[in-house]
């Protein structure tokens, strides 16, 4: 990283002087020279626009990301078909004349749903809709078949910790925000079998369902038995707590083939546009080519993959190349816990002084309103500047946060300044991780523009006679 002298230096070169720490332009006062530079992007920023939305570039994000998805299907981490989905973007880059095309190394888990069921047997018999979490052991074969608890929280669970042994508990939390109730999901099975329960059902992590269940990453703590998880819909999550609050006896058969296999090889998969000036120095953009085994992955991570993809080859089709590298990266095993982003950190880890900006869309390729971005004041007011490009697609907002990403956040959280696609995803937590994630969530024009948007950006950012500084408040001594 770079030494927090150099970038004081860098900061009064500049003549960036902001003194808040919430970014509105009026509060910058990056020096004129700076800013008629950024200006000067204007009508390079509208010839990328209007090539990727009206021109010859026009529809082909989607076209592209719809072969993708209709050939392969879902791709979870440790599949054979997630590998043949990197060959084929190893080979589409290529054929696109993409620079420095290549998959890198990096051990993944292999984890495997297998068949999987939940019946209710006590008060009726239903059968229910659920989806096994990663890293869930299976069942017997026989299943578990016992007395349901359900409970409204953690504490919840405390209260009720000695009528839970020998139980499946049930969470029915309410949907706070995906951060704050996303814990009910990666530490429900821990929780339930410190208290004795014998398996652990999830409300789905979503604020709307069609009786569909939401998968995702769960771990087991130290030294707590490893008890079958799964996750179920909302609309079962609400009967099962009244048929509880009615005064039945709840029964339920649980099922499930799960299985941990040993790691195995995947890659990242690594495209570029050498840099004409300064090659090593690098503005990247990525998105995540796994998904989980439900619906297509065309949404998580997708359209992420694809505008990260369509972004480069947008300017490879203009001919623009920047001063510095503008590369992108395509995570493996993001949902196993950013295993693909952790690897390429280590293995790269000797390279990060030139990592001057990163960039991920991994949620969700709707409409774009603009980016929400970790950067630090200096580099915040240069952001705001350069989003004013985007006025021809609406798509100027700005939201500054702490840190961004989830396979990026590695850097972000580390003072690297980076940014994460901000769009109209109210939508989003809909489909994630559901059958439901297929073509259907995915549009042509909001793909269109949003490559526009990531090529605009990581374009100016690569290409500026500056590079992109520091967070200063962040860096290591
Ligand atoms: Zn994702």
């Amino acid at each position: 990283m770079l030494l927090r002298r150099s970038v004081i230096a860098l900061v009064l070169a500049l003549g960036v002087m902001c003194d808040t720490v919430d970014n509105k332009v009026e509060d910058c006062d990056l020096s004129d020279a700076l800013k008629k530079e950024i200006a000067s992007y204007a009508p390079v920023v509208q010839k990328i626009i209007n090539t990727a939305v009206n021109g010859t570039f026009k529809g082909i994000t989607y076209n592209e990301l719809a072969l993708f998805v209709d050939k392969f299907g879902n791709r979870i981490s440790g599949s054979q078909n997630l590998e043949n989905a990197i060959d084929y973007m190893i080979n589409k880059s290529v054929a696109y004349g993409l620079d420095n095309v290549h998959g890198e190394e990096v051990k993944v888990p292999h984890w495997v749903r297998g068949s999987e069921s939940a019946t209710l047997v006590e008060p009726r018999n239903k059968s229910m809709y659920i989806l096994g979490l990663g890293n869930s052991v299976g069942t017997p074969p026989e299943g578990i078949l016992a007395e349901v608890l359900v409970v409204k929280s953690f504490n919840d669970l405390k209260e009720k910790a000695a009528s839970a042994k020998g139980k499946i508990i049930v969470y029915n939390q309410d949907f706070v925000s995906y951060g704050t109730t996303v814990p009910y999901r990666s530490k429900g099975a821990t929780e339930a079998a410190k208290v004795g329960g014998v398996a652990s059902l999830i409300r789905s992590i979503t604020p709307f369902s069609l009786n569909t269940p939401h998968t995702g990453m769960q771990t087991y703590g130290e030294n707590v038995t490893q008890i079958p998880t799964a996750c179920i819909t909302i609309e079962d999550a609400h009967l099962l707590q009244r048929l509880q609050d009615e005064g039945y006896t709840i029964k339920i058969l649980l099922q499930m083939g799960a299985q941990i296999l040993p790691d195995v090889t995947s890659r990242n998969t690594v495209v570029e546009l050498t840099g004409t000036e300064q090659p090593e120095k690098v503005v990247i953009v990525s998105g995540h080519l796994d998904s989980w085994d439900v619906g297509e992955g065309a949404m998580d991570d997708g359209g992420g993959v694809f505008i990260s993809w369509g972004a480069l080859a947008l300017l490879k089709s203009l001919g623009l190349k920047a001063k510095r590298t503008i590369r992108g990266i395509f995570w493996t095993a993001e949902e196993f816990g950013y295993v693909g982003a952790y690897g390429y950190a280590k293995d790269h880890a000797n390279e990060t002084d030139n990592f001057l900006f990163v960039m991920e869309s991994d949620i969700g390729t709707f409409n774009p309103v603009g980016l929400e971005y970790a950067a630090g004041a200096a580099g915040g007011c240069i952001i705001n500047e350069i989003m004013q490009l985007l006025a021809p697609i609406n798509a100027t907002q700005t939201r500054q946060s702490p840190s961004v990403g989830s396979d990026i956040e590695i850097w972000t959280s580390d003072g690297i300044p980076g940014a994460s696609l901000d769009t109209q995803n109210d939508k989003y937590f809909w489909y994630h991780h559901t059958p439901a994630d297929t073509l259907e969530a995915e549009n042509p024009s909001a793909l269109d523009k949003n490559s526009a948007l990531w090529a605009s950006v990581a374009y100016v950012i690569a290409d500026l006679s500056v590079d992109f500084p520091r967070d200063s408040t962040k860096l290591k001594n």
